[in-house]
């Protein structure tokens, strides 16, 4: 059987070049970067090379990044490290209604230690109001957390505009890139942020190893302690393998970003017309424009979503309903919930994204194919007889 993946968001496939490069560095170069013999040094010469790419491709330099074990670190060290950091200034934190576990779990654990958070809402794109933003600063904010492009349903924040409210009040800003990282373009000044985070396995390399960008004389408390790796930052033998496979990922994705970006663009947006017009009472979800490359995500009426992931997993087909993390439980994400859908229609939401074993006769065959699940799922749905009586 034709076997077809659409989760990249959930997880990529390292690229075979990308495990060539790390191969090496678990036997035959297998040292402790910490080591001051020639063992030590090449592992050491290795990682710092990952670390000087990676800082490239944002526009840092390369004492700015720390390596962590993927976004889901980076996420609680960025927000944690902060507020602790800044606990003597104040106790409030910002940030919105749809951001990843990682970041909302990081926030409710500061709300349990005495700090305070305000979640700004989205509008029904997905979208946060700067200006909803700036009103929630007060003299005791000391964060402000919000992502970059949304896993679930694509849309991409302005956080350019954000990052500029941040600095103008003196709040330090963060913003989880992990989705958005790889494609389009990271630029950090640009975008205004003083920490940012990424993922190894989202952007085709390995599982368990990330980073953390931080903005120079940004005050982050660490919270992994032990040896001084990471100039005190963040205590642990380096993950040598994963962080030269995570470089030469960032690499690959350097080297044809616009072309593939244009590319994912083309495929996101044909893949959403051939569901919209070929599915009656179906809609897309997140902003139309203001998303990432690769995500394609929508409601379809009278069905579930679960349903419908089920069908298409029997015809080898992988995508997912809501994120991966949510998706084994029964209540709709929160993200849904946060765009507005009615419970009904935020159940019947699939998310395709794509990616670079991407084709176009992938999105045909998907395409081809979801409009006679939907018809058979629907023939046996109450809700959609009943409807058309
Ligand atoms: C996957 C993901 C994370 C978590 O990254 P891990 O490396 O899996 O811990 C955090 N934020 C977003 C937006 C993600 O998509």
């Amino acid at each position: 059987m034709k076997r077809i993946y659409m989760d990249y968001a959930a997880t990529t496939p390292v690229d075979t070049r990308v495990l060539a490069a790390m191969l090496p560095f678990f036997n035959d170069n297998f040292g402790n970067p910490s080591s001051l013999h020639a063992f030590g040094q090449e592992a050491k010469r290795a990682v710092e090379k990952a670390r000087d790419t990676i800082a490239a491709y944002i526009g840092a330099s390369p004492e700015e990044i720390v390596f962590t074990s993927g976004g889901t670190e980076s996420d609680n060290c960025a927000i944690k490290g902060v507020a602790y950091a800044k606990k003597d200034k104040g106790n409030h934190i910002i940030t919105s209604s749809i951001e990843h576990h990682a970041v909302l779990e990081s926030c409710r654990f500061l709300e349990e230690n005495g700090f305070e958070v305000t979640s700004v809402p989205v509008d029904a794109d997905g979208l946060v109001d700067p200006s909803d933003v700036e009103k929630a600063i007060t003299d005791r904010t000391t964060l402000i957390s919000i992502m970059h492009g949304n896993n679930e349903i694509g849309t991409m924040q302005p956080v350019a505009e954000i990052g500029d409210i941040a600095r103008r009040r003196g709040v330090v800003f963060h913003t989880d890139a992990v989705q958005s990282f790889g494609c389009p373009p990271i630029d950090i000044d640009g975008m205004n942020v003083d920490l940012l985070s990424a993922s190894g396995h989202k952007i085709y390399g390995p599982k368990g190893v990330g980073i953390l960008y931080i903005r120079k004389g940004t005050r982050i408390q660490p919270f992994m302690h032990g040896g001084g790796q990471e100039r005190g930052r963040r205590a642990s033998t380096h993950n040598v393998p994963g962080i030269v496979g995570m470089g030469k990922a960032v690499e690959l994705a350097m080297a044809d970003m616009d072309q593939e970006t244009d590319r994912l663009i083309s495929l996101r947006d044909r893949m959403i017309r051939g569901i919209l017009e070929n599915i009656d009472d179906s809609r897309l979800n997140g902003h139309p424009l203001r998303r990432l490359p690769n995500n394609v995500n929508v409601s379809i009426e009278y069905v579930e979503g679960e349903s419908l992931l089920l069908s298409l997993d029997m015809e080898g087909i992988a995508c997912s309903t809501g994120s991966a993390c949510t998706s084994s439980n029964l209540e709709p994400s929160h993200v849904m919930m946060a765009i507005g859908l009615p419970h009904e229609t935020a159940h019947g939401s699939l998310r395709f994204t794509l990616g670079r074993y991407t084709s176009e006769e992938d999105i045909e065959y998907v395409t081809g194919i979801l409009p006679g699940i939907v018809k058979r799922l629907r023939a046996m749905s109450p809700l959609y007889k009943e409807d058309r009586i």
